[in-house]
């Protein structure tokens, strides 16, 4: 999640004219000479189906999910049947099996999880409910008694619990299967429908995780990104009225058109969650990073600044790729949509609308792209737990918008936005309850501007210092052997503590205590 609530300092507001006139005249050189356009790509081309081909995946056993999903947009509803494959990775028995439905936070105005308190952009036409209901259950082939075996819990009904009649035994499988039916709210917001597009981020039933600390089971809080999730495998089917187009986190696999409907088959294999946006206006350009596809969707208005976001979308990825390690999904998707600023989902980020129409002023749609396609590698890639720790995604994805700064505008411009997240981060410190204290729960923050100072700019400045405490090498080893090591899984802050300190050989215990206010 980006927050940009408030105007921020434009980094490249002294050097940025410069850079277009260079850039126009680069661009003109090139037209003359008739070289290849910097933005050679396919523009305006349908995406079409291709084989998954991932080079790298999970080599642990995972969860799979299989749905086969129809929206009927007229009516504002989806009605779909997931079939589960989980798996028990545990070292106990488990005899119960607990999902996330998150869709049930919108069915009240008191719970709806609109963000930075922005009700009236949330909602433009009034509050309006959205819910998930959930029709039938099977474990294995027999009809679960809904009354007895399943209960919707939680402050907000967004907890399913599945009860086993047999205890799964660790390393066991069992298949799951749950008919269900959502009515999407008219929110722009992570789950939501509207005249131009359909959000679905956190729209599916999805098996909560179980950990050390036993099975997380958190609310979907209206502050932050209140989702943790392992990696699985997906293989989804979308059927919708013909005009509209859909973007996914995973690969168009399929395409097969009836009378009115399209039906969209997705897959992804080793991927933390799964989000689609539809829309009828959405237009495609896309480049090649690697083995990846970047492709951009934006609205048939917008294809100026659609392009540019493709080119920060790629050229995020090449340095990302670089400095962190190689991505390794055969898709990327930047999506322009109505959201209040940027989302990230692994293999596809919500990128606000507002941001592609003000041509005039691209750092709100640059620095929401680079953010979000750090989470890439930081939530995505390597997953923390977003509720308890969210600085370990935030202020990474934070710390990569400095490293794309550094590599396509130099050291100076760098500085100052280093100079930025360091003052911002000081803000958190008069911040009520702060106490120094990085690493703490979604739940003990009071509002946005306790948690985004913290999260985000706090955590980041403890990157900045590391950085200058290890050294350039080997802080950069350091960001290297903590995404290898832990891609596909989970990390804790410890984790990231170990291999800074494994790494550059030197005792960081001080460091960390004194950064992330460990002691406090
Ligand atoms: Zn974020």
């Amino acid at each position: 999640l980006k927050i940009l609530k408030k105007p921020f300092r434009n980094p490249l507001k002294k050097s940025f004219k410069k850079i277009v006139i260079i850039f126009t005249l680069l661009i003109l050189a090139l037209s003359l000479t008739g070289c290849e356009s910097l933005f050679s790509s396919n523009e305006n081309t349908a995406v079409n189906p291709t084989p998954i081909v991932q080079t790298e995946r999970s080599s642990d056993p995972l969860n799979s999910y299989s749905i086969e999903a129809e929206v009927f947009p007229d009516k504002k509803t989806l009605t779909a049947t997931e079939k589960i494959s989980y798996v028990n990775t545990e070292n106990l028995s488990l005899s119960e099996i607990y999902l996330h439905i998150y869709p049930n936070a919108f069915r009240k105005k008191t719970t709806a999880p609109f963000l930075f308190d922005q009700f009236d952009a949330a909602y433009p036409d009034g509050f309006s409910p959205g819910n998930i209901d959930i029709k039938n259950i099977k474990v294995g082939n027999k009809i679960v008694d809904m009354k007895t075996y399943s209960s919707i819990s939680g402050k907000d009904s967004t907890i399913l619990k599945i009860k086993l009649d047999k205890s799964l035994k660790p390393g066991a499988r069992i298949s799951l299967e749950i008919d269900f039916s959502l009515l999407i709210p008219p929110a722009a917001e992570r789950f939501g429908i509207g005249a131009n597009y359909i959000n679905l981020g956190n729209w599916y039933p999805i098996v909560a995780v179980y950990d050390q600390n036993g099975w997380n089971l958190d609310p979907y809080y209206s502050i932050g990104d209140p989702f943790y999730s392992d990696v699985a495998d997906y293989n989804i089917k979308i059927t919708a009225p013909k005009k509209y187009k859909f973007a996914a986190s995973g690969v168009l696999t399929e395409k097969n058109e009836n009378d009115d409907t399209t039906i969209w088959t997705f897959a992804s294999y080793s991927m933390r969650d799964f989000a689609i946006i539809g829309s009828d206006k959405f237009f495609t350009s896309s480049k090649k990073v690697g083995d990846t596809n970047v492709i951009s969707y934006f609205y048939k208005n917008d294809s100026t600044t659609g392009k540019e976001a493709l080119d920060f979308g790629v050229k995020s990825l090449k340095i990302f790729n670089e400095k962190f390690g190689t991505y390794p999904y055969p898709t990327y998707s930047v999506v322009e949509t109505s959201f209040p600023s940027g989302m990230e989902y692994p293999g596809l980020v919500y990128i606000s609308d507002t941001l592609y129409q003000d041509q005039s002023n691209l750092t709100g749609l640059a620095i929401t792209t680079i953010h979000e396609t750090g989470h890439q590698y930081f939530y995505a890639l390597v997953g923390n737990d977003q509720i308890d720790e969210a600085w370990l995604d935030e202020s990474f994805a934070t710390y990569s918008e400095i490293v794309y700064y550094e590599k396509y505008y130099g050291t100076k411009i760098m500085n100052q936005l280093e100079e930025d997240t360091i003052s911002s981060g000081k803000a958190s410190i008069v911040a009520k309850d702060f106490n120094g204290k990085v690493v703490r729960a979604l739940s003990t923050f009071n509002n946005w501007d306790d948690y985004g100072p913290a999260a985000y700019s706090y955590g980041a400045t403890t990157l900045i210092d590391l950085r200058k405490e290890v050294g350039d090498k080997v802080f950069w080893n350091i960001m290297k052997s903590y995404f290898t090591k832990y891609k596909f899984k989970i990390a804790t802050t410890n984790d990231f503590i170990n291999v800074s300190e494994l790494v550059s050989g030197k005792d960081l215990s001080k460091f960390f205590n004194i950064h992330l206010g460990l002691a406090n």
